[in-house]
């Protein structure tokens, strides 16, 4: 159905290892994923069927893919709790006592973190309140929060209800940092000002790492520094840069994050959510935190005795004992991620995505489509966002129809995301195939 083009435009992209000359023909796609040495891992997860074919899934930023090795990991767990029922916390293959700690050194790996700054628990939402409980302590003076203007909902709802929860005024107390009129990301510079305008009143600057809408990502690093300049705490939520992007939250100095599991680490819907601590909070007597038995000390915790003793870290925000079947499934994908590696990643990631804007941008001009993502790589993880100026939905049912999933959001924006563990770049080269049809069409 869809011919290949011989056309070929040569573009340049930076990537990590060199600069590459791109071209819009079905020949270089296919040499793109001979060489990739990522290749093989396409197959290591359940791709979608649509209409009886295996469809092209651009949607990792929303929820990932099965990794094969789900099913047998969760298995384990139902057969050592078959086999052993309570004596699994210490008799299972992988004692349900203390799993979470083997989480801690790969996603330390991931987060650019020490292992004790990082523990696996709940869910996002309601790690972003633990954590505000800790980091946000407004005192009449000090109070407001710095966030941005479209975070995902249920950031924008967390910090609402803790702003009321403290009895202040959500209208006072939120400074949200806006795009310029007619522009679409937020200038980092009006981020910095923003802090630096709002100084000693800032109590938290609270940001997302990569924009849900937009695909922006943020300068984590100078962030931090603006908020500490002010003496305000910093955290990020980073559901869409946690797997996506490199971080290094420990050295940025950033007091806090967290992430949920279940978009580019694919662990299963709803799936484990993860923290860090900075290391200079973690046992600090002037911290503030709400208290659960998993927190406690592993050493006193079935003493079962009153007097709280945090853990050592970031699991001292434990509450309760963690879903151990929720664990298998994300610790069957945090394998695959460790063992390929951010850096690898990252490189099929800067090429991939770079290659799939290229496509864009041959077969579509600006009054057509505009990509809102930052142009600029270092500016953004693996998603490009689309405004499609006419006729969204068709182009989005027409994806459908082809066997091609994608994400639209009103008004207007297709959202892409080319998942450098899974995608290929004939998965890219298709959509911008059934983008070209669909803009020569009645529709275009
Ligand atoms: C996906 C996402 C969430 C989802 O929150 P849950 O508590 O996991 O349901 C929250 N915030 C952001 C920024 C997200 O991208």
């Amino acid at each position: 159905m869809y011919q290949p083009v011989y056309v070929s435009i040569p573009y340049t992209v930076l990537t990590n290892f060199a600069a590459m000359k791109l071209y819009n023909s079905f020949n270089f796609v296919q040499q793109l994923d001979t060489n990739d040495p990522l290749r093989s891992y396409r197959d290591r997860f359940h791709h979608p069927k649509l209409n009886g074919q295996t469809a092209r899934y651009f949607c990792g930023n929303s929820l990932g893919l099965q990794p094969k090795s789900v099913k047998d990991a969760i298995a384990q767990e139902l057969d050592d709790w078959a086999e052993h029922a309570v004596e699994g916390h210490f008799k299972a293959k992988n004692p349900w006592f203390n799993y979470q700690d083997a989480f801690a050194e790969p996603i330390g790996r991931i987060v650019g973190a020490l292992p004790k700054e990082v523990t696996v628990m709940n869910a996002l939402t309601v790690n972003l309140h633990l954590l505000m409980v800790s980091f946000y302590r407004p005192q009449s003076k000090r109070f407001k929060i710095v966030c941005e203007a479209k975070a995902f909902p249920s950031d924008q709802y967390a910090i609402e209800s803790q702003v009321c929860h403290h009895g202040f005024y959500p209208k006072d107390a939120i400074i949200e940092v806006t795009p310029r009129p007619g522009e679409h990301l937020i200038r980092e510079e009006d981020i910095l000002r923003a802090i630096a305008e709002h100084g000693e009143s800032v109590a938290l600057v609270l940001f997302g790492g990569v924009n849900y809408y937009t695909g922006q990502a943020f300068d984590m690093r100078a962030i931090t520094e603006a908020g500490h300049a002010v003496g305000a705490k910093v955290g990020f939520d980073l559901a869409h840069a946690f797997g996506n992007i490199p971080l290094e939250l420990h050295e940025w100095d950033v007091d806090f994050a967290t992430w949920c599991t279940y978009k580019y680490l694919n662990s299963s819907p709803g799936g484990m959510s993860g923290i860090f601590v900075h290391e200079r909070h973690c046992n600090s007597p002037e911290i503030v935190r709400f208290a659960g038995w998993w927190g406690n000390d592993p050493q006193t915790r079935f003493l079962m005795e009153p007097g709280f003793v945090p853990a050592e870290g970031a699991r001292g925000w434990q509450l309760s004992n963690v879903p151990v079947l929720t664990m298998a499934a994300h610790m069957a994908a945090v394998r695959i991620h460790d063992e390929v590696g951010m850096e690898r990643l990252r490189a099929k990631s800067l090429l991939l995505t770079g290659y799939l804007e290229f496509l864009i941008n041959d077969v579509a001009d600006r009054s057509q489509v505009e990509i809102i993502t930052p142009v600029d790589p270092e500016k953004r993880g693996c998603q490009l966002s689309l405004f499609v100026k006419r006729n969204a939905k068709e182009l989005h049912s027409a994806l459908l129809d082809a066997g091609v999933i994608t994400d639209y959001r009103e008004p207007n924006v297709i959202r892409l995301a080319p998942v450098p563990l899974y995608n290929s770049f004939e998965d890219v080269w298709i959509f911008s195939e059934i983008l070209r049809h669909h803009l020569l069409g009645k529709n275009a």
